[in-house]
């Protein structure tokens, strides 16, 4: 490449968090963590039993408070360290192992575990501990209004005012562990590439997207992403 990139955008998926051990968002056969997909994140599901919703997100929330980032994740944390350019980490992934590597500037475009929103007020409250149909809003004090900080299948995207100018106007546009099928998300890199970026991805299987990246680097992320943060920061010295 041997290029000086002065904006880059770092879209990570369910791969990245697969790779410490958390378990995919949705698996083939429908469920996560042997609940199904509709009865946990949809607003349908939300409102038919919101004491299982907050029970299913206060147990994952356990889970994901144990696991630890991996190379790649403590890898962007090198390369916003040391590299010369504004960069920005949009995930889609509700676990905090970009905030644990000590990555900055994340955007979590399906929102986060340990987050509820009001719906009363929209106060946004920030915990890890348990969340219920019985937790008082600490702004509005009204109670039983709390949903999970999570984006259920048919609502929008947070952050993406932040995320769109991100798109329009990086020159380096990296996938790490995303499929390309879950969208708007798996768009990002054609609108990125359609505003001049370079795009890269580095992925475990084919994508289905993959035509729109000029790169492709497959593997484990751990493994192939940090020995890429490296030739970036050679590059610089050049
Ligand atoms: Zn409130």
């Amino acid at each position: 490449m041997n290029k000086h990139y002065s904006r880059i955008l770092i879209l990570s998926g369910a791969g990245i968090s697969a790779e410490s051990g958390l378990a995919t968002f949705r698996s083939s056969n429908g469920l996560w963590n042997n609940h199904k997909v509709d009865d946990v994140a949809t607003i349908e599901g939300f409102q038919r039993n919101p004491a299982l919703v907050h029970d299913f997100y206060n147990e994952l929330k356990t889970e994901i408070q144990k696991a630890k980032p991996n190379a790649a994740h403590l890898a962007i944390t090198k390369l916003q360290q040391e590299y010369p350019a504004q960069i920005d980490v949009v995930t889609q992934n509700v676990d905090t192992l970009h905030e644990k590597a000590g990555n900055q500037n994340i955007w979590h475009i399906h929102g986060q575990v340990n987050q509820a929103v009001c719906l009363n007020c929209g106060h946004i409250l920030e915990t890890w501990g348990d969340v219920d149909t019985q937790t008082i809003c600490p702004q509005c004090q009204v109670m039983g209004m709390m949903k999970p900080n999570i984006v259920f299948f048919g609502e929008n995207l947070l952050y993406m005012d932040k995320v769109d100018d991100a798109l329009r106007h990086c020159d380096l546009f990296i996938s790490i562990g995303t499929s390309g099928v879950v969208y708007p998300a798996a768009g990002f890199v054609q609108t990125a590439k359609y505003y001049g970026a370079e795009t890269i991805e580095f992925t475990l299987d084919q994508t289905a997207n993959n035509y729109l990246f000029d790169r492709h680097v497959y593997g484990k992320a751990g493994e192939t992403f940090p020995p890429f943060v490296e030739a970036l920061l050679q590059d610089i010295k050049k």
